[in-house]
């Protein structure tokens, strides 16, 4: 499933939750200007995992608004929701080497853990929302098959402490930052297979980034927070290490990074009101320059 490519190997991975932004469109810039500097290819790949908040009707329109854009990608377009079997195998995977726990927390819980230990909710990034404080991770191997065996609804968690025991420490590379190391605390242990869907963002991503042969890995700054965790799951599972370029967000007038409600920055509308891809580009394309 490697690509034949031996270049860089960047991928574009939207949600088909809604119209691609100015946001998007910078991050595609990026990863297309990345890949063709690079004497390789970007991939493009549909983030679906999370069924509820998929509209059919975006995976087209994704698909049109990155051709007018500019960008190219070779077919078949991968879509995470057919990828089930392998993020299944992976997290087994984990099981086997002691790094994943099952919680059974809610929402309430979690934050009423937080509450019990006289602090206000540690926030972690925007993915992850409220960092988990760790109640799960210290079940007694009893409790924990007792409840496992009753069949209570639970996630897997990743247990980023004791990953960072085996492999020394919490790092990745950036391209622009360099060495970045991180306190285990920032993230907290994240879900690595959701209650609902049995899957999550951060294992689905590592998994397909190996198996669809990414080399270069580039994203928004907002993820910051969360690629040391990519890192750790892929030395535990035996992938290889990419390389990492966080680049800037696209913020609106007030600040506020671009969300899908920001319907007048749609790329669609853009469109409607005249504009030309390169007026959609040319912010990524300056910033680029150092790395070009
Ligand atoms: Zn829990």
């Amino acid at each position: 499933m490697r690509s034949i490519s031996c270049g860089v190997i960047t991928r574009f991975a939207p949600s088909p939750t809604g119209w691609l932004h100015a946001g998007h469109a910078y991050a595609a810039w990026v990863a297309w200007r990345m890949a063709m500097h690079g004497g390789g290819e970007m991939l493009l790949r549909h983030e679906d995992i999370d069924f509820s908040r998929v509209r059919e009707e975006y995976y087209g329109a994704i698909e049109e608004d990155l051709r007018w854009l500019g960008v190219a990608w070779p077919e078949p377009v991968w879509r995470q929701s057919q990828r089930g079997a392998a993020y299944v195998a992976a997290l087994e995977q984990l099981r086997e080497a002691g790094l994943v726990y099952p919680c059974f927390c809610t929402r309430k819980e979690i934050a009423a853990e937080w509450a019990r230990m006289g602090q206000a909710p540690q926030m972690g990034d925007e993915m992850e929302g409220v960092i988990y404080p760790g109640t799960c991770r210290d079940l007694s191997e009893s409790e924990r098959n007792e409840r496992l065996e009753r069949g209570d609804a639970h996630a897997w968690r990743l247990n980023v402490g004791e990953a960072a025991r085996r492999w020394g420490g919490l790092y990745f590379y950036d391209r622009r930052f360099g060495k970045i190391a991180v306190d285990g605390q920032h993230s907290g242990d994240v879900v690595v297979a959701r209650k609902d869907i049995g899957a999550a963002y951060h294992l689905a991503v590592v998994v397909d980034d190996a198996a669809q042969g990414v080399t270069l890995a580039s994203r928004g700054e907002d993820l910051l927070g969360a690629t040391h965790v990519h890192r750790i799951l892929q030395i535990a599972l035996d992938l290889p290490e990419l390389e990492y370029l966080h680049h800037p967000l696209v913020l609106d007038q007030e600040g506020k990074r671009l969300a899908k409600r920001h319907d007048a920055l749609s790329l669609r509308s853009m469109r409607a009101m005249g504009q030309k891809p390169e007026q959609c580009w040319a912010a990524a394309e300056k910033w680029l320059r150092g790395f070009l």
